[in-house]
Formats: structure tokens, C-alpha cells, sequence
């Protein structure tokens, strides 16, 4: 019988959590990499090389790869042989207690992203527990854990479906991607959940995606079964779509396609989605009572020769200096340096504004958006000598419903954020003649590089959700939405999905 130590649980799950908070799964940087080499969209080129790039940095600075350090899922399987020495918590409050030490590490703080009455108050648990955690007990003598963190973006473009025995999933799936937009930070991978019931298809997605990618050994092999051909057709048709990295257009949008099954009701056919997103961060341990679990450490050969630079094109913008009529000028597309002053406001920061409007109240002292832009974040809190810890942006699609407020009653110019605006935020700027821009979402370490002062202006209660002012030097982002409403998101995957039917003909 195995002998395992609570301690011993706890310390593999804090550090797995500290692993996979700044290294990405080798088979993940080799995919992005192979990406980054076929790419023939400009703009989801750059976007890669951003991507690997940030990916590259997090490694050395052990800093985490997104500003949105996940909710902590966890797949436990306990040998029905294994014994717990002085054991005083149940499973669920070790990785709790594991979770609450790996966000906490003093020399790599983590966001703490989880927030408890999420119908109601919807307060932060201040140490992102508790996790998701899925516990079996299975034959053997070890622990085997899988575990990951798995970011908003993503985890809010999951899908599900109770569709007819005789529907077709590739055409449910082939529907559902381009719905998901680009929230869920392209290119990553789809894990899809067939069979069981509903809450049995949505646990196969997920533990679907806590699998390497293999999709070329698998392509180079041959589908072996039907859930393999199933795979390949699907990764071949979603990126026949075009949606492209970070949805701008272009040639991979997945890397991979897993599907895991399960016996299923001859009335049903329950079929998941799940995205992983470009902060793809999962590891897996066992303990055998031997002691706490080991991470090997990639080595900087493991990460391709890619050094994001901004391209020879890009305008230089102040902000401080930035006229109405100039925004006018940017088109989709267009790739831009700011510089300057930003405001930050997310999901909080901004209820709380339509909140104090909606009563006749100002908005605190020193916060004026007039003339100015937001940006959409809610940064990691910084560590030794950093200004601010990563900061990339966070799904602007969130802010859409006050889009329209911002420009018109408190004089806001432009938004920065990620992925695309939808309709009710596209109408909103072409009414007031403003502007949408987008940084890549899953480097938000080096976006965290261009800013050089950070701090809090107002509603510091809201934690990481509070508004900063930022002073940024050179900060990459692509103009999203024109004054005239003309959104690369849509013009971008159109361009490029014609290209690759042209180019399959
Ligand atoms: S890469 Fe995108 S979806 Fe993933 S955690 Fe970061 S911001 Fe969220």
C-alpha cells in the first residue's frame, strides 16, 4: 500500500500551478511554431511571433503568460491501495489548499481571478480558490493529477448541444466556430465532448484538451477509427474557415482537434465544444508516496528562433496628442505604436460608471475619460522592480453594452481590447466617429513591457478590476473598427477563407 503525504499533494499542486503559469507544454510552442512557419496572413503572422515571442519571455522572467492566470481545473484519479498520512483535509481542500499556495508565491504572485456569488455579489475569493475539481477512484497504488488553468476568454466560448441522433456534428461544430469569434485567442485547440449526457459531453471536452497535440503524427499516420477521421476532418475544415490567429484572417485557427467519447441514450447525441486558448497551460504529475512531484524546466532550445519586432509599417500614435480627426484616418488593419497616457476599466469598473450615472453622480476625482482611450485589463500585480505585472487585454465583446454610454456621455475617444466588437459596440463607433483597436490576447507579458508607470485611479476596491492610468511607450495594436464601422474581424476571415477555397480548387 502507497503511503502519500497531504503535504506532499498540496506543495505538486502550488507548483504545477507556478509551472504552468509560465511555461507553456512543449508540444503547444512546437505547433505555434510550426504555425508561425506557414502563415501567410501578415497580420496573423505578427500576432504569432507575439505570441512565441511573449512565450519565449515568461519562460525567462518565470512570469505568467497571461494576465488572466485561469480558474484551476483539476483531474484527480486516487488508487483505491493508496493510503493518506495524517490526512486533515479531503481532496477538493488539498488542491484548494495547493491552489491558494501556487497564486500566493511571493516571487510570482498570480491573478486572482475567481469570484464567489457569481449571481449575485460576485466578490473575489482574493486567492482563486476554490478550483474545479473532478476526484475517481480508480484501481493501482498512485495519484495520478491532471491539472490546468484555464483562462475566461476561452472557457466563456464553450459550446453545447443536445442534437438528433441522425444530426451531423461536423456541421454543428463547423456552426458553432465562427459564433466563438476570436475571444477565445486563436490559434489553440478544440476539445469536443461526444456522447454520455449533458454534463458527461461538456467533462469529455474538457479532458480532452489536457492531451498533447499530435494532430501531425496523426495526419502522417492515417485515422485509425472513426473518432480519428472525425478529428482530422474537423481541424482540416475549421481552418478552412480562415478565422486565422486572434480572428484576423489567416491559415490556422486550431492546432489541434481532440474528441474524447462515451456510450450514449439511443434518443440522444449530446456533442461540447471547449476552446483552449494561446495561454494553453496544463500539467500532469503522479505521486507513488515518494515525495512531492517534479516539473522539468524547458531549456531555451525548445523555443524557436521567432523575436517579435514591430513591423517597418507600423504608425507611431501619441496618445497625449491624439485629434478626432486623426483616428478617422486608421483603417482596419492598419498596425499602430501608442504612446502615452491610457486609462484601464473592465466588466466592473464599468457597471460601476453606469451605475453612478444612472444616480445623477460624477465620477471620482481625477478620472475624466474625455478625449481619452480605455483599455480593457485587468493586469497581474507586479513583482520586484516591475511597474505592473502582465497586462494584455481581455474580450472586448464584454464591454459592448456600454459602449455607447462611454462615447457619448463621459466623452471617451477610443477602447483597446481583444477580439471583435459586435454589432450594438460597431453601430456605437461609427456613431461618434471613434475607434476600436486590439492587442493579442496571450502576450500579455510582453505588452506588460511597453508600459512604464501604472496607477490605480479610482474604484481601488475592485482588486485587479480597478481603473489604472498607464503610461505606455510603443504599445503594439491593430486598428479593430474604423470610424466608418469597418471591422477587421470580419473583413479579415471573409479575405482569407476565400483565399484558401481559391487555393484548394
Ligand atoms: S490567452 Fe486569451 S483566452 Fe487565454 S487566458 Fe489569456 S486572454 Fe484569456
Amino acid at each position: 500500500m502507497t503511503v502519500i503525504r497531504q503535504q506532499d499533494f498540496i506543495d505538486s499542486v502550488a507548483d504545477a500551478l507556478q509551472f504552468i503559469s509560465y511555461y507553456h507544454p512543449q508540444d503547444f510552442v512546437q505547433a505555434m511554431a510550426r504555425a508561425y512557419e506557414t502563415e501567410q496572413s501578415p497580420a496573423a503572422k505578427d500576432a504569432i511571433a507575439q505570441i512565441l515571442t511573449n512565450s519565449r519571455l515568461c519562460a525567462e522572467g518565470k512570469r505568467p503568460i497571461c494576465q488572466d492566470t485561469g480558474i484551476v481545473v483539476a483531474f484527480v484519479r486516487v488508487g483505491m491501495n493508496v493510503r493518506w498520512d495524517d490526512a486533515t483535509m479531503d481532496i477538493v481542500e488539498m488542491v484548494n489548499a495547493g491552489v491558494r499556495k501556487g497564486y500566493a508565491h511571493p516571487d510570482n504572485v498570480l491573478r486572482a481571478s475567481v469570484v464567489s456569488d457569481p449571481a449575485g455579489k460576485r466578490t473575489n475569493t482574493k486567492d482563486n480558490s476554490p478550483a474545479v475539481v473532478h476526484v475517481e477512484l480508480v484501481q493501482g497504488d498512485k495519484v495520478e493529477v491532471r491539472i490546468a488553468a484555464k483562462g475566461g476568454g476561452s472557457e466563456n466560448k464553450s459550446k453545447f448541444a443536445m442534437l438528433n441522433p441522425g444530426d451531423d456534428i461536423v456541421a454543428w461544430v463547423l456552426e458553432q466556430v465562427p459564433k466563438m469569434g476570436a475571444g477565445w485567442c486563436p490559434p489553440g485547440m478544440l476539445g469536443i465532448g461526444i456522447g454520455g449526457t449533458a454534463e458527461k459531453a461538456v467533462l469529455l471536452a474538457k479532458e480532452s484538451l489536457m492531451e498533447d497535440i499530435d494532430m501531425p503524427e496523426l495526419k502522417a499516420r492515417g485515422a485509425q477509427n472513426r473518432l480519428e477521421e472525425l478529428r482530422i476532418e474537423l481541424f482540416d475544415k475549421i481552418n478552412a474557415l480562415g478565422i486565422g490567429a486572434q480572428g484576423l484572417g489567416g491559415l490556422t485557427t486550431v492546432m489541434d482537434v481532440k474528441i474524447l467519447d462515451y456510450p450514449t441514450h439511443a434518443a440522444s447525441k449530446p456533442v461540447a465544444i471547449i476552446p483552449n486558448c494561446a495561454a494553453t497551460r496544463h500539467a500532469h504529475f503522479e505521486l507513488d508516496g515518494s515525495g512531492v512531484a517534479t516539473f522539468t524546466p524547458p531549456s531555451p532550445e525548445d523555443y524557436p528562433k521567432v523575436e517579435w519586432t514591430a513591423s517597418a509599417s507600423a504608425r507611431k500614435v501619441n496618445l497625449d496628442q491624439l485629434t478626432r480627426e486623426e483616428i478617422t484616418t486608421w483603417q482596419p488593419g492598419d498596425t499602430l505604436l501608442l504612446s502615452g497616457k491610457l486609462l484601464t476599466g473592465r466588466d466592473a469598473a464599468h457597471k460601476r460608471i453606469r451605475d453612478l450615472l444612472a444616480r445623477g453622480e460624477k465620477l471620482p476625482e481625477g478620472v475624466d475619460f474625455n478625449g481619452r482611450f480605455i483599455y480593457y485589463v485587468g493586469p497581474v500585480d507586479p513583482v520586484r522592480d516591475e511597474v505592473v505585472g502582465p497586462a494584455g487585454p481581455t474580450t472586448a465583446t464584454r464591454m459592448d453594452g456600454f459602449t455607447e454610454m462611454m462615447l457619448a456621455e463621459i466623452g471617451l475617444m477610443g477602447m483597446v481590447g481583444k477580439a471583435e466588437r459586435g454589432e450594438v459596440a460597431i453601430e456605437a463607433i461609427k456613431k461618434h466617429r471613434s475607434v476600436y483597436l486590439m492587442a493579442v490576447g496571450g502576450a500579455a507579458y510582453l505588452v506588460a513591457k511597453a508600459i512604464r508607470s501604472a496607477r490605480v485611479v479610482a474604484f481601488a476596491d475592485l482588486g485587479m478590476e480597478a481603473i489604472y492610468e498607464f503610461e505606455v511607450e510603443n504599445m503594439p495594436v491593430t486598428v479593430g473598427v474604423n470610424a466608418e464601422g469597418k471591422s477587421v474581424h470580419k473583413l479579415g476571415p471573409q479575405e482569407w477563407r476565400e483565399r484558401i477555397r481559391i487555393a484548394a480548387a
